[in-house]
């Protein structure tokens, strides 16, 4: 019983929760909470998932019989047959999602990670060829292109770098290149990278009919929120706006963050002249999120109380 309602919980939140979570917009007027929500849905559907066979061990030591009626010998020998193996078969189908679930998550994750570290490596070593460092005296790690298209992005990691083009440089004033510069550094501090890696892990994990891409779009939506906020609080709203604009045209590369992501300048710009969700709904968004971690393990103890 539990161990259905385990595989069932999973199916649900890997695959309703994320297609209505994408279309609350409010949520994205508070990136943060949003982001834990998101990251609590997925992180208690993989435990849904992965707890669906342990549960199911509690089902093996049930052993009592109920009556069974027959209305032919057919009917009855296949009741019977039920009745005998029915706790395998729970068990097996429940250790078969689990192990479907881990195997493609390894995959998926060993995949997705060798493929975006070696471009963010072969993109740094380029950026260190061919850019010029800063010469501003802003801070080591930033790098200028002899680029007339006004660009700007990050490349995460160890020995991470914030790129900008000379059209970025010659088209922002200072503020603006001041609220650019936040936003990268918070993509870099908060290694936003990590996330929306993880989240493009679990993407791919899902089986196709399940997987939605408009969770992670929002996902990646959120995210670029959550670094706007860092520039609005280094240089103001407006600053920001006009950022966002100007970057508008330019295209950041694979495994980069950006400023200017993926069409996603106009429900920003909407975003930063909104106000911030009340307290209130922010401390439910958190509860939220812990209930829905609490739901699997719930389960899982009240299968083998
Ligand atoms: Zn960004």
């Amino acid at each position: 019983m539990y161990a259905l309602l385990l595989a069932g919980l999973a199916v649900v939140l890997a695959g309703v929760a994320p297609r209505v979570m994408a279309r609350l917009v409010a949520f994205r007027r508070a990136p943060r909470p949003a982001l834990v929500a998101w990251q609590a849905v997925s992180l208690s559907a993989v435990l849904a998932a992965l707890f669906a066979a342990p549960a199911a061990l509690g089902y093996l030591d049930n052993t009592t019989y109920g009556w069974i009626a027959c209305s032919s010998q057919d009917d009855c020998a296949t009741t019977l047959w039920w009745m005998e193996n029915r706790r395998w078969i729970v068990l097996g189908t429940a250790a078969a999602l689990a192990l479907l679930v881990l195997g493609r998550l390894l995959l998926s994750g060993h995949r997705i990670g060798t493929r975006l570290r070696a471009a963010r490596a072969r993109h740094r070593e380029l950026v260190d060829v061919l850019a010029e460092p800063d010469d501003g005296g802003r801070a080591d790690g930033i790098r200028i292109l002899d680029h007339a298209t006004p660009t700007a992005y990050c490349l995460p990691g160890r020995r991470s770098r914030v790129v900008l083009t000379q059209g970025a440089l010659a088209a922002l004033p200072t503020d603006e290149l001041e609220a650019v510069l936040a936003h990268e550094r918070a993509h870099l501090r908060g290694r936003h990278d990590l996330l929306i890696e993880y989240f493009t892990v679990l993407h791919h994990s899902v089986p196709g009919p399940v997987r939605s891409p408009a969770a992670l779009r929002e996902v990646r939506l959120l995210v670029e929120a959550l670094a706007d906020r860092a520039a609005v609080r280094s240089s103001g709203p407006v600053p920001t706006a006009r950022a966002l604009l100007t970057l508008a045209q330019g295209q950041a590369p694979e495994a980069s963050l950006g400023v200017a992501g993926e069409g996603t300048t106009a429900a920003r710009m909407r975003l930063l002249a909104q106000p911030a969700l009340a307290a209130p709904v922010v401390v439910l968004m958190y509860l939220y999120a812990g209930a829905v971690v609490v739901l699997p393990l719930l389960l899982l103890w009240l299968a083998w109380r």
